[in-house]
Parts: C-alpha cells; structure tokens; sequence
C-alpha cells in the first residue's frame, strides 16, 4: 500500500510517501512558511503543493494522486479519549476538536491537515494517529496529579505523555532486536530530541512517562527546562509582574539548554562550546543529563529493577557524550557502558553496554512516520 503520512504543524506541513510492501519512503519534503509573506497561504494551499509534488511528471512519486491508498495523520494529542490510531470519521474530527484545549498549538493544523486532505482526497481512508495513545495506560498513580480531584473529573486536567509514537517503534525494534521478550523486561526508553522524554515500558505499554498536562513537564529540552516548582510561576507572576503570555513564552520557548546557556537549543552547539571551555553551556549539558539520570534512576524504582535502556531520537541516537554522561555511575545498576561500542553508535542501530553490564544499552533510531504509515495500512485493511 502507498501511505500519505502528513505532520501538519502550525506554519509547516511535513510528508512522506510510504510504501508499505518495499518498507520505505518513495518521496518525503516539507512545506514551510505557511502564513509568511513569502510562503503559501494555508494549510489548504500547502497540500495542494504537497499532491503537485507527489505527481510532477518526472521528478513525482506517482502517476497520480488515485495511487495513494490511505493517509495517515500525526496528531499530537487524544486527550482520554483515544488509546489507540483511528480511522476519521465526523465523529472522530468532533472529538479532536474536543482535545484542542488541551494542545492549543499543535491540535488546531493537525484538523486543518485532516479537513484539506478529505477535500482534495475525498474518496481515500484517512487515519489518526495520536502522540498520547502509548500511554493510555498509565496507571492513576501515575497520571493523575495531587490536585483538587475535581480538575481532574471535570477537566481532564491529568498527566498525558507525549512521543508516544516514538515510543511505539522503538518499542517494536527492540522488541525484534530483544529476541521477541520486551514484554517481560524492564525498560526505559528515552526519547532525546529537540523535545525530550523518557517513559518505563513494561508488558510493552508505558507505565510512567516524564511529559504531562503538556510537553512541558519533565527533562531539560532545547528551549523547555521541564520539572519546576509551580511556586516559580507564581513568583514570576505576582513579584515580577510577568504577564501570561510572557510565562508561556519564556517556558515553551526560552528555557531548557537555551536559557541555562544564552546560547543554543542545539545539543550540538551546547557540546561545541563546552569543547570551548564555556561554562554556562557546561553547566546547560550538566542539568540536562542530571535530569535525566534522575529520572532513569526513579524509573528503576517504579519498575523494580532495570533491563534495558534505549535512547533514540536527535541527542539520544547520535551524541555518545551525552550517553556516557547519563550512564556514569550507575555500576549500582550493574549498568555500564562499552567505551567504544558508544563512541562508535551514531544514528543506527547498535548495542552498547559493557559485557559484564545486568542492563542492555541500546540505540534505536526512531521513525514516526513509519510507525504512522503501518499503524494506518493495518486500520484500513482492517
Ligand atoms: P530531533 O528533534 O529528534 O530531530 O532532534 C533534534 C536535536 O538533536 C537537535 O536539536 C540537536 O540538538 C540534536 N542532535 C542532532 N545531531 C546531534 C549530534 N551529532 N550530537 C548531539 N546532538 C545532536
């Protein structure tokens, strides 16, 4: 089957055209801009850019647009609703709208992504898959927050877990590279990009993850700082006078290794200048892994024990320091890494734990869009 898989965010629509028997992309690109003086319009536009690319005589990927079999739609959240992809139906695109407070950013074009491509692919399944469906299992300990317990009845104010499509491959790789027996070992997976999370897995569903209400919560990220006293907020408020929309901005966007460094969200750019001998992005690369470490070492408590540890994503699959920074001291685990079966572990498959290591240290590159293409072929042929 030959899968549209669409990332429609609020001024980008990211594509891929899969082909689920070869397993691989045939064609993939972005459009950016949307909005923007020079770029197009809307949403509505931006696809239609995306059909002309797909069916440009010599350079397309298609004969024509009646070849794509289905379209599969990222959207980041399903609230309580949805625990697994679904295909779109009336009732489904009410209920997502349903979810848009809860992802006030990231819900409203993963819609418009899902309304264009029913109107310029009227008579093609389209499917949604949700960021949060990996942890609809978590346990109430685990999701709900101490809070009056009304919020949590009556406005879905609850921990939610994003990446979860991340998850769910990386999940199905090292289910394959563990020899089929994920669902009996304790994991931590931890998904390290421009966002970053990390979740415990057991029985092959998420059973703690760092993310919560939003992708706020948790780990040290690019431009995000994570886990905070809320009491900061407040004092941000009431003493300094920060208006709302500044809070918003100064925690989505100007914390994390960019607010501790002043200089980069980029882990790249942080390691560089920690090579430079700057403190302030030594200090950045330290929280960051601090952070982490801490929530690996509470992870093996909730699990009762540690049997493997994957990283993926931008950080996780391609920076060996980083790795060996969160690893470091964890010999009470029994955890320890192979010098230079890290070093060596750059953006591909590899395992990289000592031989006298009790946890499997592996890294797993991610691929949410196939993930997306085959969670949508097997909805549509049912
Ligand atoms: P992602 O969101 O998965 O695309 O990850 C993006 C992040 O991965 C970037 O912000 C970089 O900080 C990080 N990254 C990519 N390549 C490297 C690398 N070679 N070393 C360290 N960090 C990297």
């Amino acid at each position: 089957m030959k899968i549209l898989v669409l990332n429609c965010g609020s001024s980008s629509v990211k594509y891929e055209l899969y082909d689920t028997e070869l397993g691989r992309a045939l064609a993939e690109g972005i459009v950016d801009r949307i909005g923007e003086e020079r770029g197009v319009a809307d949403h509505g536009q931006a696809l239609e850019l995306v059909s002309e690319r797909l069916v440009a005589p010599g350079t397309g990927a298609l004969g024509g647009l009646d070849e794509v079999d289905a379209v599969g739609h990222r959207v980041v959240h399903g609230g309580a609703r949805f625990t697994s992809a679904v295909k779109v139906t009336p009732e489904v695109l009410t209920a997502i709208e349903e979810c848009v407070p809860l992802a006030p950013l990231h819900n409203p074009p993963a819609l418009l992504g899902i309304k264009e491509a029913m109107r310029l692919l009227p008579s093609v399944p389209q499917v949604a898959v949700f960021d949060t469906a990996f942890h609809a299992g978590l346990p109430p300990r685990a999701h709900v927050y101490a809070l009056p317990y009304h919020l949590y009845r009556d406005h879905g104010v609850r921990r939610y877990g994003f990446h979860g499509i991340s998850y769910q491959y990386v999940s199905q790789r090292l289910d394959v590279l563990l020899g089929g027996r994920l669902a009996e070992l304790k994991t931590v997976i931890a998904h390290l990009g421009n966002g970053a999370s990390v979740t415990a897995v057991y029985g092959g569903r998420a059973v703690d993850t760092s993310m919560g209400l939003t992708p706020l919560e948790g780990l040290v990220m690019g431009s995000r700082g994570g886990d905070l006293d809320p009491g900061v907020l407040l004092f941000l408020q009431q003493k300094l006078g920060y208006p709302v929309e500044e809070v918003d901005r100064l925690l989505n966007e100007e914390s994390g290794l960019l607010g501790v460094s002043g200089r980069s969200n980029d882990m790249r750019d942080i390691l560089a200048g920690v090579e430079a001998g700057d403190e302030r992005c030594r200090l950045a690369l330290e929280l960051y892994c601090y952070r982490l470490r801490k929530y690996v070492g509470a992870y093996a408590a909730v699990l009762g024990g540690l049997d493997v540890l994957a990283f993926t994503a931008g950080v996780g699959e391609n920076s060996p320091q980083v790795r060996e920074l969160v690893c470091a001291d964890f010999a009470f685990l029994s955890l320890r890494l192979d010098p230079q079966a890290n070093a060596a572990a750059r953006g591909c498959e590899a395992e990289i734990q000592a031989e006298d290591s009790a946890v499997r240290v592996l890294v797993v590159p991610t691929d949410e869009e196939r993930l997306i293409a085959e969670e949508t072929a097997a909805l549509v042929l049912g």
